[in-house]
């Protein structure tokens, strides 16, 4: 199974004819609420790759429709804890042309209780999964607690920040960040990627498909993605790498795992949304089969 501490949150979009300028008012065209966050997307590309996930997190009291969703979705949700804090959530603006503002706002995410992730984790066993990203607090107790538990642990550099990569590396067992994130990091730690402490690196790098590194050794492989029409890139990595950790729990070894991950990733660029749309196993299989 596949435990996932990572933030759930409701992508709030409204569609104006304009972005608002400083101290303007303005009325949104249409308004529609989705379930987001990069943990909850994570979630479920797990589940929609066939494995097993425990989602682990918090929502406030006005979160119960996540919680549902992703039971839905088939997430594992019995450890996601009502916290009395808002929800996570975001507010996006799209104009006319697709340009888009948001405002973040963590609320519930950032308010779990690390001792809770821990104890979430009681009926994890050795082989399992842990992974978590960078939207939620707890991250070092919980990756701790999983490293105890003989887990294999995943970290998602995202959104990125220095510090908190550097925190959880020697927590870490297998690292997976795009591009933009591997060049932060070397610039951040001041060294190139196959010189970090932790086991295996996986760069995902958009329509170039993704690079794997094996620190000890230092062997780099290299994957060309699959061609498709790009719709929207939005949940691209989650679903790659919600898919990879899927993957790596059903047995498969790393590049097979790389290969089925990039399917996913490629075949959720080629439809709008977010984690609603995230491909089921067997429309990836399907649609790479023709
Ligand atoms: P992120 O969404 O985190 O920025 P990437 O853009 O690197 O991550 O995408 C993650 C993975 O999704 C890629 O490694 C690739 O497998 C797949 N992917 C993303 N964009 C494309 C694309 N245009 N064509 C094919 N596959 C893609």
């Amino acid at each position: 199974a596949v435990w996932n501490l990572g933030s759930v949150n409701a992508d709030r979009v409204y569609r104006l004819p304009h972005l608002p300028e400083p101290g303007e008012t303005l009325a949104a065209q249409s308004h529609r609420t989705g379930l987001g966050g990069k943990g909850a997307n994570m979630s479920v590309a797990v589940a929609r790759a066939g494995s097993r996930v425990h989602h682990i997190g918090a929502v406030g009291p006005d979160g119960g429709w996540m919680r549902d969703r992703l039971a839905d979705y088939g997430v594992g949700v019995d450890r996601i804890a009502t916290v009395d804090e808002v929800s996570g959530h975001a507010i996006i603006a799209v104009d006319a042309r697709g340009e888009n503002q948001i405002i973040l706002y963590p609320g519930a995410n950032l308010a779990i209780e690390p001792a809770g992730t821990e104890i979430a984790l009681a009926d994890a066993t050795a082989g399992d999964i842990a992974v978590c990203q960078n939207e939620t607090n707890a991250q070092a107790a919980f990756l701790e607690a999983a490293g105890l538990r003989g887990l294999l642990r995943c970290y998602a550099a995202a959104p990125f920040s220095v510090d908190a990569v550097a925190a959880a590396l020697p927590l870490t067992d297998l690292l997976v960040l795009n591009a933009v994130e591997a060049a932060q990091l070397e610039l951040g730690m001041d060294r190139p990627l196959p010189e970090l402490d932790v086991a295996d690196i996986v760069v995902t790098l958009g329509a170039g498909g993704c690079r794997w590194i094996r620190t000890a050794g230092g062997t780099v492989r290299e994957f060309a993605a699959p061609r498709v029409e790009v719709v929207d890139t939005t949940g691209a990595g989650d679903t790659f790498t919600g898919y990879l950790l899927a993957a790596l729990d059903q047995g498969m070894e790393m590049a097979q795992a790389i290969g089925l991950a990039q399917k996913a990733g490629a075949l959720m660029v080629t439809r709008l949304g977010t984690a609603d749309v995230i491909p089921e196993r067997v429309e990836v299989e399907n649609y790479f089969a023709r």
